[in-house]
């Protein structure tokens, strides 16, 4: 299975930074790339992103979805509108989404049910806090916040992406070891082993403090099938350094 490299932008950008990052991502993959690459972008930008990446091997998508197929929900977009400007990925439950606008483990799974139905490919994040570490609860919460959604999308769980985002490790520069990262998914394998017989086609991908630096040794574990990356997506040269260990 190729790996993914999904670079989330969380609430960067500018038509101009966007224009040079862009071109750069593209023009360093124009001699051939071995992983299957993917921008995350704010809204906005969808249309240029769409123009600037369609014909290279830069995929894009969005980094949330509503959980509402149509009307009255001011201010969200859903995933039918995310399918006209072709995007093939949706982040949904997102731990800054989850923390700062109250995502439950429910709604997020009807996010991810939304972009299925569109043909989006939900990025489903789940991950544990400090504190739940440190209360030895990590599995607990991974499995609930996976179950959730295998409850709600289990005829075509074999369609999604998982991203494994301790919380602790996201934005801080803090990473897992390639040790703990791999224990974590080893578990959600397993939780998808038991609910589709296709889980081998599910990517499961680690996020938090992914770098240049780091990502060889987290991509070599068995269950590590790539990385969802925050600020180091920001940086052509970076994420092409991870593309390049996950090659
Ligand atoms: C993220 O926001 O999904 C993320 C992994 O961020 P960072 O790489 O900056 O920790």
């Amino acid at each position: 299975m190729r790996k993914l490299i999904a670079g989330n932008w969380k609430m960067h950008g500018s038509l101009a930074d966007n224009e040079a990052l862009l071109r750069a991502l593209c023009g360093g993959l124009a001699a051939g790339v071995h992983a299957d690459v993917a921008v995350c972008v704010p809204a906005p930008y969808l249309a240029q992103v769409q123009a600037l990446c369609t014909g290279s091997p830069v995929t894009w998508g969005a980094q949330d979805v509503s959980a509402h197929e149509a009307g009255p929900y001011t201010g969200e977009v859903s995933a039918s509108m995310l399918r006209d400007f072709g995007c093939r990925w949706a982040i949904v439950g997102h731990s800054e989404r989850r923390q700062y606008h109250g995502e439950t483990d429910e709604i997020v799974a009807r996010k991810a049910q939304q972009a299925l139905a569109c043909g989006i490919t939900p990025i489903v994040c789940v991950g544990e806090t400090e504190a739940e570490r440190a209360q030895g609860d990590t599995e607990i919460v991974v499995k609930r916040q996976l179950a959730a959604v295998i409850h709600v999308v289990r005829h075509c769980i074999s369609e999604i992406v998982v991203a494994y985002e301790p919380v602790w490790a996201i934005g801080t520069g803090r990473t897992a070891t390639p040790e703990q990262a791999q224990a974590v998914h080893a578990v959600l394998r397993a939780q998808l082993r038991a609910a589709s017989a296709s889980e081998r086609r599910v990517r499961i991908l680690y996020g938090g403090s992914m770098n240049a630096g780091n990502a060889a040794a987290l991509l070599a574990q068995p269950d590590i099938d790539g990385g969802l990356i925050g600020s180091a997506s920001l940086r052509a040269h970076e994420f092409l350094q991870i593309i390049a260990a996950a090659s």
